[in-house]
């Protein structure tokens, strides 16, 4: 069953020479040990990995033992952190997988989900426990090998990407496969093999059970790693979408344009964050929302914007700082439609005035912002906005003083998609 590939395409200058230090070292003590996982399947396909892993037969305590600096890491399995340098290379002891009737109970959920997968194993074990095919090479940087037990080589030739086992079982052992399954297939341009795409619609409902805290870290690595608009295309494809985000009914043209934003930003080095395709994921349920508070409960004082986001937390958790974040940005689109003197200075003045601002472009071109707002913006962040605000139909306008006791709940009334953004409660934005 085991190949051993001495012609292979792998490029050893791609190779960490830290990664083959690891190797190296632990071979000296008497230990097996092999680059794994994405590393190896990143360098067959001619791509360079953006770190390496290395699977050995020593326990975390023996490579404690072996390398001077090192942190143990993980809840549900141990991972030793070696450093070196400035790499920081994962090494894992060899596990087998979680399938022999004794293993039920501690390690399997009533539903045949993985609860713990801690046993140590062989390395052929080890191969059949990891998710894909192509996932599950091994790779002998010494003799130059590649070690193949899952007919990984055969789907890297043909760039498919195949659960290891039967696809029912092992998605259910872990839906989060599911997703990783969509974002392989997106980053590495890989066509999932007709049993493994079978068995996602059957499936994708037990992602519901996957703690919400697990599935934000999916959410960042399916979106924010620079293939998202490709992701979000094969999600929208096998009706996973929904399950993530059930919202409905969200805008599938803002999500798009926000990833693809995003993908862009990416590939020129530019920061990224969560919360502006959070924003964008959500927009239409937020507005839906507004619109549900502004005509059954006008003078409730909860806010939609929480509302959105709390629900929204029971599927993906989203962490504190970027709720604040998508809040800001939703709240500031009101008032980028509001052209005052008074108002223009303080949104430019705003600490999320960039991501409302790249907000709004998205809007526009989705047509849910006037193209002529979008535009005013660009210009006012290089030119001279009092004559920007002379120029607007209508003439300069005075700020307006406005009192009274409800002037902090007040919603304006003609906040409309003519002038840039439906009703939504001014207070809410944080100068
Ligand atoms: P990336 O380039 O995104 O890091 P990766 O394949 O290295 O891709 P990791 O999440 O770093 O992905 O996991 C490393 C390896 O561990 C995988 O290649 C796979 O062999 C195994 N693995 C990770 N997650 C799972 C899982 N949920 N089920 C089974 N095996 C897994
Ligand atoms: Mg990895």
């Amino acid at each position: 069953m085991l190949k051993r590939i001495t012609e292979h395409d792998i490029d050893r200058t791609r190779v960490s020479e830290k990664a083959v230090a690891v190797i190296d070292k632990l071979r000296r003590a008497g230990f097996d040990a092999y680059l794994v996982g994405g590393c190896v399947r990143d360098l067959l396909l001619g791509k360079m990995p953006k770190d390496f892993d290395v699977a050995t037969d020593a326990t975390p305590e023996d490579v404690r033992d072996v390398f001077p600096r090192v942190r143990l890491v993980g809840r549900r399995f141990r991972i030793v952190h070696v450093r070196m340098g400035r790499e920081i290379i994962e090494v894992s002891t060899f596990r087998r997988p979680v399938s022999d009737e004794e293993d039920h109970g501690p390690h399997l959920s009533d539903d045949g989900m993985i609860l713990r997968d801690n046993l140590y194993g062989t390395i052929d074990q080890d191969a059949f426990r990891r998710d894909f095919t192509v996932n599950a090479l091994y790779y002998d940087p010494d003799a130059d090998v590649v070690l193949d037990y899952c007919e990984g080589m055969k789907d890297i030739a043909s760039r498919t990407l195949r659960l290891i086992g039967e696809p029912k079982i092992r998605f259910q052992e872990d839906p989060v496969r599911i997703l990783r399954a969509i974002r392989f297939a997106a980053k590495l341009d890989l066509e999932l093999h007709p049993d493994t795409e079978a068995a996602v619609a059957p499936m994708c409902e037990m992602l519901n059970a996957i703690p919400p805290a697990r599935l934000f870290d999916e959410f960042t690595k399916l979106f924010l790693t620079g293939h998202g608009e490709r992701a979000f295309e094969l999600l929208c494809e096998h009706d996973l979408v929904e399950i993530l985000f059930p919202l409905p009914p969200h805008g599938e043209a803002l999500a798009t344009l926000a990833l693809a934003s995003t993908d862009q930003r990416l590939k020129v080095n530019k920061p990224v964050t969560p919360g502006f395709l959070i924003a964008a994921f959500l927009w239409q349920a937020y507005l839906d929302r507004l619109e549900r508070t502004a005509t059954t409960a006008p003078d409730q004082s909860d806010d939609p914007a929480s509302t959105v986001i709390a629900a929204q937390q029971s599927t993906i958790s989203i962490p504190r700082r970027h709720g604040w974040f998508v809040r800001d940005v939703w709240h500031l689109q009101p008032l980028l439609a509001d052209r005052t003197s008074r108002n223009v200075a303080r949104v430019l003045a705003h600490r999320r005035f960039r991501a409302a601002y790249d907000f709004l472009m998205i809007r526009c071109a989705t047509g849910d912002a006037p193209e002529e707002l979008g535009d005013w913006w660009t210009n006012a962040q290089t030119q001279n906005t009092d004559s920007l605000l002379r120029e607007l139909p209508g003439g300069p306008r005075r700020r307006r003083r406005r009192r009274g006791r409800n002037r902090r709940n007040r919603v304006p009334a003609n906040m409309n998609a003519a002038n840039g953004g439906p009703n939504m409660p001014q207070e809410a934005a944080q100068p």
